[in-house]
């Protein structure tokens, strides 16, 4: 039984390490800047849309088994809109792209960020508009075709709050 586990979980590595590298190739992604993991915590406090359920997570075991040996699993339930997320064109545009349809190189590549914070914390519900691109693009050039913009409102800082 532990043996066919550890078995599994080599073929699952492998199959990993193959997807990378072929899609690697395929889409000729390459990278030479910094990642940034834009990750928060996603759990009861995180935000949702008014409608929709939130997160819910359940222990289906955490601790020693009676063989002796630690193990741990549990089980979530989510909407899809919330928190920090991506929606897919699929989602107001029948027929298009779902998320996994979506080539990898359109999620990676070169970014900038344009920081609003100081007008959010001016005004909590401000509004980003063209002046803030048009100010950056003053301060730095034109933003090329392709560019990933984020958008650095600060708003983390007033807490994960529904
Ligand atoms: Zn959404």
């Amino acid at each position: 039984m532990t043996h066919s586990k550890t078995t599994s979980a080599l073929h699952l590595f492998v199959c990993l390490t193959l997807f990378n590298s072929c899609a690697r190739e395929k889409n000729n992604i390459s990278f030479d800047g910094t990642w940034i993991d834009l990750s928060y915590t996603y759990d009861t406090q995180t935000p949702y849309w008014p409608t929709a359920e939130g997160f819910q997570l359940d222990t289906v075991f955490e601790g020693m088994t009676a063989g002796g040996y630690y193990y741990s699993a549990y089980q979530f339930q989510s909407a899809e809109h919330g928190g920090t997320h991506i929606d897919a064109p699929v989602h107001f545009a029948q027929g298009k792209q779902t998320v996994d349809e979506i080539p990898l190189d359109k999620l990676t590549g070169d970014a900038i960020v344009i920081d609003v914070k100081d007008s959010v914390s001016d005004y909590i519900d401000y509004q980003i508009n063209v002046s803030d691109i048009e100010n950056w693009e003053k301060e730095n050039g034109r933003i090329k075709d392709g560019t990933i913009v984020l958008l650095r409102t600060g708003l983390v800082n007033f807490g994960q709050t529904k």
